[in-house]
């Protein structure tokens, strides 16, 4: 083991641990996205595996069932348990866009459910179509959709449309997340922004009072793979108070808030991390299976703190 890899800073918390009601694991299942978002950071390097994980039935089942073994509120042998408590155990899908996934994306979501968790998907909604929302939204906790502006020519700028030209207007976007609601009354809508040199200037204000989201995550852009985009501190302060009417709804996430600070497991059945700005890419611990949770999330770097202000400073839960 690298020197490096022996900075875990899981022990000592001076603090109390802080209950909350859901712990969130993010399952990136594929790097695979219909859109090409100049700042998209989902790309995963040093593959253990030629094909992602989700392909093969068995292995993902064993996965989930193994992240919920270690995870499961009564485990308290899991060192995060130092930090937090927490009464359930989500599986957030994400990618990529894990809806290309087609019926692959519903299986593993019943997968999850039977082992025991509560799941929830983020996606850029361009195919949840009625007939998918139909068979996903009972499923599902928390709906995330990304979006970052209501105009179409900066839309076209990030990336944020198919090869084929094809974009998802605003009023169908709105029109399914309705859909989303009637099927699933108990469901809960998020909305993630990605503030970038694009779209920092815009007032999104009319879109979040009409799509009426539980909760709205104002990210900005992290600069993992590309800076292209990358705002400047005054920028993205300048959005966040143009936005200020919406902060009972609102998590702001600046780039050190990101940091060591999510449970996120890659498409091949890795942990990873993202590194503090300046460094690029992620870290990655050994894949899970065959050596078990345990043995991969010992090696992966974990900030507490971040982790429990993710958890307490948003409304509701985190992700
Ligand atoms: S929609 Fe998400 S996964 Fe797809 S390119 Fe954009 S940022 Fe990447």
């Amino acid at each position: 083991m690298s020197k490096d890899n022996l900075i875990f800073p899981i022990s000592p918390v001076k603090a109390a641990p802080v209950h909350v009601d859901a712990l969130t694991i993010n399952w990136h299942v594929t790097e695979a996205c219909n859109y090409r978002c100049q700042y998209c950071y989902a790309k995963w390097t040093d593959h253990p595996c030629p094909r992602e994980l989700f392909h093969d039935r068995d292995r993902s089942q064993q996965l989930l069932a193994e992240l919920f073994r270690y995870f499961q509120p009564t485990n308290t042998s899991n060192p995060l348990r130092d930090a937090l408590s927490w009464r359930t155990l989500r599986l957030n899908l994400a990618g990529g866009e894990p809806s290309i996934l087609g019926e692959r994306l519903l299986d593993i979501t019943h997968a999850a459910k039977q082992v025991g968790f509560e799941v929830s998907l983020i996606s850029n909604a361009s195919r949840l179509t009625s007939d998918v929302i139909k068979q996903l939204a009972p499923q599902l906790t928390y709906l995330g959709v990304s979006l970052d502006s209501t105009h179409s020519g900066t839309n076209l700028a990030i990336g944020r449309l198919e090869r084929s030209g094809q974009r998802l207007s605003l009023n169908e976007l709105t029109a399914n997340l309705d859909f989303a609601r009637q099927v699933n009354p108990a469901l809960k809508i998020k909305i993630n922004t990605v503030v970038n040199a694009l779209n920092a200037g815009e007032d999104l204000s009319g879109l979040i009072t009409r799509v009426r989201p539980e909760r709205w995550k104002v990210l900005r852009m992290l600069p993992i793979v590309d800076a292209t985009l990358a705002v400047s501190d005054e920028a993205f302060a300048a959005f966040v108070e143009r936005h200020s009417a919406f902060r009972s709804i609102q998590c702001v996430e600046d780039n050190s808030d990101m940091c060591e600070s999510y449970l996120m497991v890659d498409p091949y059945g890795r942990f990873f991390q993202n590194q503090a700005a300046g460094k690029g890419s992620y870290l990655y611990s050994r894949p899970i299976l065959p050596s078990g949770a345990a043995e991969a999330f010992s090696e992966m770097r974990f900030n507490p703190a971040g982790f429990r202000s993710r958890y307490t400073t948003a409304p509701g839960e985190a992700s």
